[in-house]
């Protein structure tokens, strides 16, 4: 999996606070620029933040570039509907070289069963191959592949957007797949709206209490400390 940042808006902390600022004062954008200069962001945003002014955080927005990802995490992924996508396209591109795939860890580590595995997949692209090659537009070959063949996607999403999607994806109770893409595009973004993003992360980092009632993983502690330590060369399944 490869998760890159590919964009987001300039100055995405001063843009909020501009934004919240606006709202309540009766000064002049241009003046507004300079009362936010010199003034503490972390103090501001956090009051704004814990008073639930959580529209402010929609002004900014991030474009990631996601490879490598199986079509299952993606059908996941597109289930966020604040959010903008482009998906490399399965009608229109013929995987003439054989499609790539995703192997769970679970399937990975169980010699037997990966052979298996392996060889499905074997089998799904030869016969993946020889539709096209008979002519079957690659819109119709694509109904034999599985859920394990690899996608590319660019998303866009703004960053209350990306809170509730960190609150629901970086949780244990989510898969390990989109968990690591989560993961990925929380370290991403914390880079560059570290205040904004110094507490995403699932119910018990976000909320300092586990969200999941009966469903809990149990280990709260062990996921704050996950998510206090991202870091880049992490696996974070
Ligand atoms: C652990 C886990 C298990 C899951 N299991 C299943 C499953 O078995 N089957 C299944 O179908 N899905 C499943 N899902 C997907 C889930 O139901 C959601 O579709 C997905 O998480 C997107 O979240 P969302 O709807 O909150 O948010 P988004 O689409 O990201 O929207 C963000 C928020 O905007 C608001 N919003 C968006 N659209 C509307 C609307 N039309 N009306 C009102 N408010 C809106 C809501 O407050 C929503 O929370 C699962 C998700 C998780 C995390």
């Amino acid at each position: 999996m490869n998760v890159t940042l590919l964009n987001f808006t300039p100055d995405p902390e001063k843009t909020v606070v501009l934004a919240a600022k606006l709202c309540y004062s009766d000064s002049s954008i241009g003046e507004l620029e300079e009362k936010v200069r010199g003034i503490s962001y972390e103090k501001f945003l956090g009051k704004i933040l814990n008073m639930g002014h959580h529209s402010v955080l929609e002004h900014v927005s991030f474009t990631f570039g996601i490879e490598g990802i199986s079509r299952a995490t993606s059908h996941q992924l597109v289930r966020h509907r604040i959010a903008s996508y482009s998906q490399q396209s399965q009608r229109y591109v013929a995987f003439d070289e054989g499609f790539e795939y995703v192997t769970p860890n679970s399937i990975a580590s169980n010699t037997a069963i990966k052979k298996d595995f392996e060889k499905t997949i074997n089998t799904i692209n030869r016969v993946y191959k020889r539709l096209i090659d008979l002519g079957i537009p690659p819109e119709d070959a694509r109904y034999i592949l599985p859920n394990a063949a690899a996608t590319k996607i660019i998303v866009t999403m703004n960053a209350r957007e990306l809170l509730h999607f960190f609150h629901l994806r970086c949780c244990e109770r989510s898969q390990w797949e989109i968990r690591d893409m989560a993961a990925r595009m929380l370290l991403l973004v914390r880079e560059k709206a570290p205040i904004i993003f110094s507490k995403a992360g699932p119910g018990c980092v976000n909320k300092g209490r586990c969200t999941e009632g009966e469903f809990t993983c149990g280990k709260p502690d062990e996921i704050r400390e996950k998510f206090r330590n991202l870091s880049i060369n992490k696996n974070y399944v």
